[in-house]
């Protein structure tokens, strides 16, 4: 017998110990199925036999182990155990979150691996005389007299039934058919000739396979980017090494999948929320056995075990999709470096809006900085123009300006994209009698008119209801749409262009299965279309055909208190501006603003966001902001909004006995209540990252014996990307 220290998914910062026996010869990284209370919790071993005092007299022991093999190998226990510290959330939870679905369950991983059959011993020493009664069986065991078959070309053959009486009758038994790694690709090179910016950023890459090291590819939209990241690929599956790709959630698309699955003949898998329970099984078992080649995927891939794992990419290093945002709220572009240096491979981080942080690592060569200026096939960037909508008569919020240009480019037959980050009808709908308002009742937000699910929706608590008939305040029956959304925006384009296609993406058209596909491809089709849609139209895509962008309504964005709204503003503007002219025809952004004067629209108009993300990283140098300083923010919730306040405020005075953290607020957070529940936060701020660290674990410990602790729901979000 000896003694385990088990991680369990509780939000308890603490491990179990538990009696096991010896014989099973269990391991660290194995699951583990343990009493738990009245409950049966599946757990991850994390230590054997513990040196420090327990009572074995009074452990419970393990019901079952679930593993032979490590379900989590020492390096992924390794990455886990940093990312649980580093984010202060409990071990167990971190360790059962990286595990798939059917995982987490305690299912028996045999199960699912390929599986192959051959006859036992007795099976082979059988008398063929012993099976004349079932020419069936019989054939099935002439099949296995020559050698072992798999289960699939044993199903091609025989059924199942035969197939599980030999096994019953102990003639045939089951293997598990041990994994074959990819071969290498045979495919053609694509024929392009890299430029010469690309071809050093390829080198670069090439020279850093084997050790840990950090690139950041910082290429304008549409200079080529993915075909470095091919190039770079190639050469590792020719080393038989693994390559992950992380992309935003939006990003990964079938025409994503289809660049690469036409570039290399080795198996390309894809990882990301909409797959089933099984088939993400599937394809962690393919990355740990070594029969993936390529893994692309959003970015909990970053969590799947490789079998020998030689290049990470991440595609859109800026893009927010990357962080969770509740729960374990890991950024999994930070959690991906750490990887690669446990990996000891190199990690390239591509886009043309690089973050602020990562800028700041190339600008202060912690980073390889590798530019890619210039548009591949020599296209010039879109032109921005801006449209000032002050004292104009506006139809459905667009300028004449903006109306005419639209209509010259679908007479040529080109493509328009029409962005306006808002969904649905309306913000929401307005008594015209006395100004009322749709409210969400929870929350303190208006909520949307969705007109074609005939809802009103809010949009941060999800709660919906039917249209009233009357206003809730005078009783009026004059309620009419206030302000505009993409729904409401393709309506009114179709009344102006009745003979045009439009295309609208958002999340509400595209929830629907197979619709996102259907609708890149529409926009792949020539010919002239408007295209409207929120930030899901920023996300890397190659339109080709499309010439204008116009950028319906930037000023809700020009004024908000989230020191980070200004970079993310411009990177949005110009992911969204860098859809345009990709083709062979030039493009042009028209940006349609009150404030055609305000200093951001200006800086990024005349310079670009590459010189307005290095003056930006001055300011914040100087305001001792983020990544000149590291952030923590707690945030609490409760039905009151005092004891949000207390807590925070006592919180606040604690954080006084560390001189190295400095505390902003509490304040109230930007959406004060959401679902019913009063909002709250605390931002702690320290030069140095270390002592932060500590700092906070002591008062993570402090809190949990707060009797306050008890009535508020609270939060810590280290490196925080939303304020
Ligand atoms: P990014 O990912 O940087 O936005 P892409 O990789 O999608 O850019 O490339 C944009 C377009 O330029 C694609 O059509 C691609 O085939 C083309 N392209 C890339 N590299 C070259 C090159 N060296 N010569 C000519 N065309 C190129
Ligand atoms: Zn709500
Ligand atoms: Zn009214």
């Amino acid at each position: 017998m000896t003694v385990v220290r088990v991680a369990l998914p509780v939000p308890l910062r603490k491990h179990f110990d538990y009696i096991i026996s010896t014989e099973l010869s269990p391991h660290v990284g194995c699951r583990v199925l343990v009493p738990f209370g009245n409950r049966k919790l599946v757990g991850i071993i994390w230590q054997i036999a513990p040196e420090d005092g327990f009572d074995e007299t009074k452990l419970k022991t393990v019901i079952k182990l679930l593993d032979i093999d490590a379900a989590l190998p020492p390096l992924l226990c390794q990455l886990l155990s940093f990312a649980a510290d580093y984010y202060h959330h409990p071990l167990g939870e971190v360790l059962i979150s990286a595990l798939p679905a059917l995982l987490r369950e305690g299912r028996d991983l045999s199960d699912y691996q390929p599986k192959a059959y051959q006859l036992t011993r007795s099976g082979k020493q059988l008398d063929a005389s012993a099976l004349k009664r079932s020419v069936k069986q019989q054939a099935l065991w002439q099949a296995l007299q020559q050698h072992q078959l798999t289960e699939s070309v044993v199903l091609q053959q025989h059924s199942r039934s035969t197939l599980k009486q030999l096994l019953d009758k102990q003639i045939a038994e089951e293997i598990i058919v041990p994994p074959i790694p990819f071969i290498a690709p045979l495919k053609a090179p694509s024929g392009l000739k890299l430029t010469a910016a690309q071809a050093l950023a390829v080198t670069a890459v090439h020279q850093a396979y084997g050790r840990f090291e950090r690139l950041l590819l910082e290429g304008v939209t549409g200079s080529g980017k993915t075909e470095v990241y091919l190039q770079c690929i190639a050469s590792l599956l020719l080393k038989q090494q693994q390559v992950l790709v992380i992309v935003p959630e939006i990003g990964l698309t079938p025409q994503t999948l289809a660049r690469f699955q036409a570039r290399f003949d080795v198996p390309v898998l894809c990882w990301h929320s909409a797959l089933t329970d099984s088939e993400r099984l599937h394809c962690w078992l393919q990355a740990k056995t070594g029969a993936a080649a390529i893994i692309i995927g959003t970015r909990s891939a970053l969590f799947l075990p490789f079998w020998q794992l030689g290049l990470i990419i991440i595609d859109e290093e800026h893009d927010q999709s990357l962080k969770q945002q509740d729960g374990f709220r890991y950024h999994a572009r930070d959690l991906a470096i750490k990887r690669a240096a446990l990996q000891h491979c190199p990690i390239l981080l591509g886009t043309a809006t690089p973050s602020l942080e990562s800028l700041h690592n190339a600008l202060s060569k912690r980073f390889i900085h590798l530019p890619l200026p210039d548009r591949a096939a020599g296209q010039a960037l879109p032109k921005f123009e801006l449209v000032d909508l002050k004292q104009q008569v506006l139809q459905f919020g667009l300028a004449s300006q903006t109306l005419n240009q639209i209509k010259q480019q679908l007479n040529l037959g080109l493509q328009v994209m029409l962005f306006l980050n808002r969904r649905g009808f309306a913000p929401a709908l307005s008594c015209q009698e006395c100004g009322w308002l749709t409210e969400c009742h929870r929350c303190s937000a208006f909520t949307t008119y969705h007109k074609q699910s005939r809802q009103l929706v809010c949009h941060h608590c999800g709660a919906s209801k039917a249209i009233p008939r009357q206003c809730g305040g005078c009783g009026s029956t004059q309620l009419k749409p206030l302000g505009q959304g993409t729904e409401q925006l393709e309506e009114n384009l179709q009344q102006l262009f009745p003979d045009t296609a439009i295309t609208r993406l958002d999340r509400d058209s595209t929830r629907r299965k197979g619709a996102l596909n259907q609708a890149l491809e529409d926009i792949h089709q020539p010919g002239a279309r408007l295209i409207v849609g929120t930030q899901m139209l920023a996300k890397g895509h190659h339109f080709p055909n499309v010439t204008l962008v116009v950028i319906v309504d930037v000023d809700g964005a020009l004024y908000s208190s989230d020191f980070r709204a200004p970079e993310q503003l411009a990177q949005l503007l110009t992911q969204v501006a860098g859809r345009a002219g990709r083709g062979n025809t030039g493009g042009t952004v028209l940006l349609q603003t009150h404030y055609p004067e305000h200093a951001l629209l200006q800086d990024i108009i005349q310079n670009g966001y590459a010189s307005f993300a290095r003056s930006a990283l001055v300011e914040r140098e100087q305001t001792r902001l983020p990544p000149f300083q590291h952030l923590a923010l707690f945030s609490v919730e409760a039905h009151q909004a005092d004891h949000c306040q207390q807590w925070l405020q006592q919180l606040a005075e604690c954080a006084k006995q560390f001189p190295e953290l400095q505390s902003l607020g509490p304040i109230p957070a930007p959406l004060e209540r959401r679902a019913g529940k009063y909002r709250w936060q605390l931002q702690l701020y320290s030069a140095a990252r270390g002592r932060m660290h500590l700092a906070l674990d002591n008062l993570l410990s402090n809190l949990a014996r707060w009797p306050l602790s008890r009535k508020v729901k609270w939060q810590l979000d280290v490196d925080p990307t939303d304020l």
